[in-house]
């Protein structure tokens, strides 16, 4: 079938898959066996209600899938370990803030005691507004000021195990004197900069240059400070953020061993601590490969809990200390499956030439040279054939700068060269003669202009080259002829995708189908669940995109079970000051001095006015 060139199997953890008719399908993670649903058909039902592309597709079983994975894998551990420990996991609200997201993980975790951490007071306002369970953890990380600190203590007389954790020596003193104050004693954490570096996207922020947390002097001058001031016994948790997306399971089991060390010199100078926590970093394979690469991952979620829980349990065992409860604070992997964004293919520019334009009396000899490049093309000669006709089309163009050919027939010598490589990729497409070839005709492929802003749906693919599967969602009985970027509809040259995962590695390009007069061509980016949501920013005033939360109904259907229509332009406008009443007085101002001037009949100040409004009202992207 043509879609095994996407490597779907690979990447799509169970959850895509394709049907006999082309079309790309959800599959149920928690109902299996359940009939996938078709995407397509879930597209156009909602565009059917009147709710349009782009679209930001939530799932809910992907998103309850993340949080029990995580928790069964650990539980699953710590009882084949022999661990004598609990595991309470934490989601970290800025990995994905919206209400709906939080509130569902809240829910789903509830029975594990999964809590939730804040790393600002925002977010500390939205975790006290949650349904927790009794015995999961509120871990408030960040730099902190009086009103957070306060916050975070009050809330322990609510039932609350809000643990603050210390970046600084200074942040005590302030707990010292709020916690004095109201006359309430708070549970505290300490952030120890390791001095392990993980390696990964985020090498630079590990290690002791971490911005956050104390170093090893800083943390024995804490220490005693506890002990001078009383608050000794308040300490009851140790915390290290092992980083973000760690690539190889070797820095997890390096780094938690050095975090024990920490651990057990802390217990041995009378510290309580009953809390490991070792942050973020479990991460999602979102290429398929399963190699210890930037975008990808060489272990499993078991893989991850073992070598955590196995080395925390021996690094215990060696000194005769009790089991720590063991916390992560794993963002990324619980909501990054969750959602998709989606959106359809406007127009193409392409570069290939179907038929072969003709030569014509008083040619230059180049463009005669490069007209017979096709004659001696063959499976043998296709880098050759290349070389030659890069050379004779870059011979040609000097000619033109200096004044010797004359545009036509420079018109005439580019369709030339584009129909010679259409032929070449061809033979070299046939022949798999791989080798440069390959990448360099990766140069010369089509755009597909496509109805999204890359700086507001897709911000890490434009910031840190973050790789997400991306694919058609229709026609995979179809081999897909063209190969494409993928530009964004903001007049910025770098909104586009040109990083491709496919079954046979990473690609500068994506196979794509040619389009078709009146039908949709859609197109999925997968599991951009982490991060993206509202790192997003308004470059060009493109705004949110809508958001659809599904929840598949186990029998080959799905209900709607949430809706946040995106912004407006009317909303957009007014983010960056404008008053969008204002605006429309503006222009109608204009249009009337237009028919006062009888430049404009009655009619078409009508038509005019209502176009403004119309706009203003609707979508930023196209309708
Ligand atoms: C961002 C962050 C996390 C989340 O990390 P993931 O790799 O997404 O799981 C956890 N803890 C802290 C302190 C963070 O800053």
């Amino acid at each position: 079938m043509a879609s095994s060139i996407y490597g779907i199997d690979a990447w799509g953890h169970g959850l895509v898959s394709v049907l006999p008719d082309g079309k790309i399908a959800l599959n149920d993670p928690l109902a299996p066996g359940s009939p996938p649903v078709a995407l397509p058909d879930i597209v156009r039902d909602l565009q059917e209600r009147g709710i349009r592309t782009p679209i930001q597709l939530r799932v809910q079983s992907f998103l309850d899938y993340g949080v029990q994975r995580l928790c069964a894998a650990f539980r699953q551990t710590i009882s084949q370990v022999g661990y004598r420990g609990a595991y309470r996991g934490v989601f970290p609200i800025k990995v994905n803030q919206q209400s709906e997201v939080v509130r569902r993980i809240v829910e789903t975790g509830k029975s594990h005691g999964f809590g939730l951490e804040a790393g600002s007071k925002p977010e500390l306002i939205v975790a006290l507004a949650q349904d927790l369970s009794q015995d999961s953890l509120i871990i408030c990380n960040g730099v902190k000021d009086d009103e957070f600190i306060r916050l975070a203590i009050l809330s322990r007389k609510l039932g609350f195990n809000t643990v603050i954790v210390l970046e600084s020596l200074k942040e005590f003193e302030i707990v010292r004197r709020v916690s004095d104050e109201i006359g309430v004693k708070p549970m505290l954490g300490v952030r120890v900069k390791l001095t392990q570096t993980v390696t990964g996207k985020w090498e630079a922020s590990s290690g002791d240059r971490s911005s956050f947390g104390l170093g090893t002097y800083e943390v024995v001058q804490l220490i005693d400070r506890l002990t001078e001031t009383g608050f000794l016994d308040c300490l009851v948790l140790q915390h290290n953020h092992l980083g973000s997306q760690v690539p190889n399971v070797i820095d997890v089991r390096r780094t938690v061993t050095e975090a024990c060390r920490f651990f057990v010199e802390l217990r041995k100078m009378g510290v309580p601590l009953s809390y490991l926590d070792l942050g973020g970093g479990l991460g999602i394979d979102y290429t398929g490969e399963n190699r210890s690469t930037d975008n990808s991952v060489n272990y499993s979620v078991e893989e991850y809990c073992t070598a955590i829980v196995e080395t925390v349990g021996y690094a215990m065992d060696e000194v005769g200390e009790p089991h720590p409860t063991i916390v992560t604070e794993s963002g990324r992997f619980v909501v990054a499956l969750s959602s998709m964004l989606i959106f359809d293919v406007l127009d193409a520019t392409l570069y290939d030439v179907p038929d072969k334009p003709k030569g014509q009396e008083g040619d230059h000899h180049y463009l005669a040279d490069l007209m017979a490049v096709e004659d001696y093309l063959e499976p043998r000669r296709v880098q050759e054939c290349f070389n030659d006709a890069v050379y004779y089309r870059d011979e040609i163009r000097a000619l033109f700068r200096r004044g010797v050919i004359e545009l036509r027939e420079m018109g005439r010598a580019e369709r030339v060269f584009l129909y010679t490589l259409a032929r070449i990729a061809q033979v070299n497409r046939e022949s798999r003669s791989g080798g440069d070839l390959d990448a360099q005709l990766e140069s010369y492929v089509d755009y597909y202009h496509c109805n999204f802003s890359l700086f507001q749906s897709l911000p890490d693919v434009w910031a840190i080259d973050q790789i997400h599967p991306v694919i058609p969602l229709q026609r995979h009985n179809e081999t897909p002829t063209r190969r494409a970027i993928l530009t964004d509809i903001t007049c910025d040259s770098d909104g586009k995708i040109n990083h491709f995962v496919l079954a046979d590695g990473l690609h500068k390009a994506l196979p794509v189908h040619d389009l078709r007069e009146n039908e949709d061509y859609l197109i999925g980016v997968f599991f951009v669940g982490a991060y993206q949501e509202t790192l997003g920013d308004l470059h060009n005033l493109f705004g949110d995109a809508n958001v659809v939360t599904i929840a598949l109904d186990g029998e080959g259907g799905f209900s709607v079970e949430h809706e946040t229509e995106g912004d407006s332009i009317a909303e957009v406008l007014s983010y960056v000051e404008y008053d969008p009443q204002d605006c429309l007085a503006a222009f109608r101002k204009r249009v009337d001095n237009a028919v006062a001037r009888r430049d404009l009949s009655a009619d078409e100040r009508r038509v005019l006015i209502s176009a403004y409004k119309d706009s203003l009202a609707g979508y930023t992207y196209f309708e």
